[in-house]
């Protein structure tokens, strides 16, 4: 990089997440100039990781995936090792107090699925197979790209009527609790069924990865290839004479050709001007999770090894939804130790956004009986805490619609282009997607002028 001349026009990435820049990556390598402005003294965003006594805590982001085909080619290009996690892992899922396999391996171990009824397991089993047979264009990191027969119904609703109301409450609360942090009716269906369908579709490898030095290092080796002014928070995007003024806390402004706006919508709304109504239509009406990644300490021998990601659905524990173990990851953890992230739903979480870790971890030790039979208590012990208000964009059917159409009708309106996992790119994957995309199209739209 770069692989051509540098170009003229002016370019300014406002956020050093991966989807800011996957964004501006791309315009760097196709020659243009660009520079990211960044208010943290790192990049990444909310994929970072936390190194203390010998753990590399990824609080934020956690896992890649064998798919994740855009991050893997920055890997590729920039050296940065990337893994799959140790074989063999099992999943689980609390019912009753007790956990029980979740795995959609074989047919056999969908009917052993003991956290739902028999009926449901035989349902369960013959939508699988319906949906492994049949011919739609899927595509987990651009929700935009779904069929409309899929992403028009809340995921509550489609599960009670194909499925059953356990398959409801064990499975696609459980999946959301720990994938999103949030509910099932606050997601698209077809978010579910895309990930199944991926998981079961010929030459996908959905494996779970990770890069070994902790999931900053992608985008700290980015960071390093690109021009980013960090400890520089925007405070204003506004239209000037054909340009984009951007205004900085500093009180300093600078003018751009364009401008591509990469933090969460939440802050998007607040430093957008509000002349750039139809932009503001997606960035307000947003909504997001809320969680808080509480890093546990425990002797290696406490949770079982192949024990790997734990499902805990609202209804067995409106507290914690749920927790990871990593030790699935070599390395992530010192020799005979294991490190369990906890996640919290959201409504705990905004209880205890605010509060000192210590009474965090305090409260939510109380509840590890219920929810981590193997561990004793008096055992575990804090690494660490990771607060986010804004942990995952939701999906709603709504909020995949209004993306659809202001990509279509709007996105570069007044120079100023979206991009962020709120724009139907789910995960680090589909963020780092809606960079690349936003990119193409301020590439597209510089040569129409
Ligand atoms: C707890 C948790 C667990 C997760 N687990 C996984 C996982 O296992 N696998 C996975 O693939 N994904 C996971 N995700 C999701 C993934 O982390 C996000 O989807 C992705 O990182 C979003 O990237 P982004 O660039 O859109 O936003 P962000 O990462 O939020 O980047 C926005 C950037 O903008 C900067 N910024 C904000 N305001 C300003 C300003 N005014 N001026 C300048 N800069 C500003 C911020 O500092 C930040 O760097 C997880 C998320 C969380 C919170």
């Amino acid at each position: 990089m770069p692989k051509s001349t540098p170009k003229t026009p002016k370019i300014a990435v406002v956020g050093g997440g991966i989807a800011g820049l996957a964004a501006a990556y791309e315009l760097t390598e196709q020659g243009y100039q660009v520079v990211v402005f960044e208010q943290e003294s790192f990049a990444g965003g909310r994929m970072r990781t936390v190194k203390r006594d010998g753990f590399n805590f990824d609080g934020g982001a956690s896992f890649l995936a064998a798919n994740y085909y855009n991050l893997k080619r920055y890997a590729q290009d920039l050296g940065v090792e990337w893994v799959a996690t140790r074989p063999g892992s099992i999943h689980r899922v609390l019912r009753d107090g007790k956990m029980h396999e979740l795995s959609i391996a074989s047919p056999l171990s969908i009917l052993r699925m003991s956290f739902l009824p028999f009926s449901a397991r035989l349902k369960l089993l013959g939508w699988l197979l319906a949906l492994k047979l049949k011919r739609f264009k899927i595509n987990l990191f651009d929700l935009s790209e779904l069929p409309d027969s899929l992403f028009g119904i809340d995921l509550v609703t489609y599960m009670d009527e194909k499925i059953h109301p356990d398959a409801t409450t064990y499975l696609a609360d459980a999946f959301t609790s720990i994938m999103q942090f949030h509910r099932a009716k606050d997601i698209t269906a077809g978010a579910l069924v895309a990930y199944f369908k991926m998981m079961m579709t010929k030459g996908e490898e959905f494996a779970l990865s990770y890069t070994p030095r902790g999931m900053g290092e992608i985008p700290t080796r980015m960071a390093e290839k690109l021009d980013v002014r960090y400890k520089t928070r925007v405070k204003l995007i506004r239209p000037a004479r054909g340009r984009v003024e951007v205004q900085f806390d500093s009180g300093k402004k600078q003018f751009f050709d364009k401008v591509i706006l990469a933090t969460t919508a939440a802050v998007g709304v607040k430093i957008v001007d509000p002349v750039y109504k139809d932009h503001l239509k997606i960035l307000s009406n947003t909504e997001y999770s809320s969680t808080v990644t509480i890093g546990i300490e425990v002797d290696q021998k406490e949770i079982p090894a192949q024990y790997h990601l734990n499902y805990v659905p609202y209804k067995e524990n409106q507290r914690i939804g749920g927790y990871g173990n990593e030790y699935r990851k070599p390395g992530a953890t010192p020799p005979g130790k294991s490190l369990i992230s906890l996640y919290l739903h959201e409504e705990t979480a905004v209880e205890v956004l605010d509060w000192p870790d210590i009474k965090i971890f305090e409260k939510l030790k109380l509840e590890l009986p219920f929810i981590f039979p193997e561990l004793d208590p008096k055992k575990a012990k804090l690494h660490s805490i990771q607060k986010w208000w804004e942990a995952m964009p939701k999906f709603t059917p709504e909020h995949i619609i209004r993306v659809k159409w202001f990509q279509r009708t709007h996105q570069g309106d007044k120079n100023l282009y979206l991009a962020g996992d709120y724009m139907n790119g789910p995960w680090t994957e589909g963020a780092s997607r809606t960079g690349v995309k936003a990119a193409q199209q301020v590439i597209e739209d510089l040569s129409r002028n």
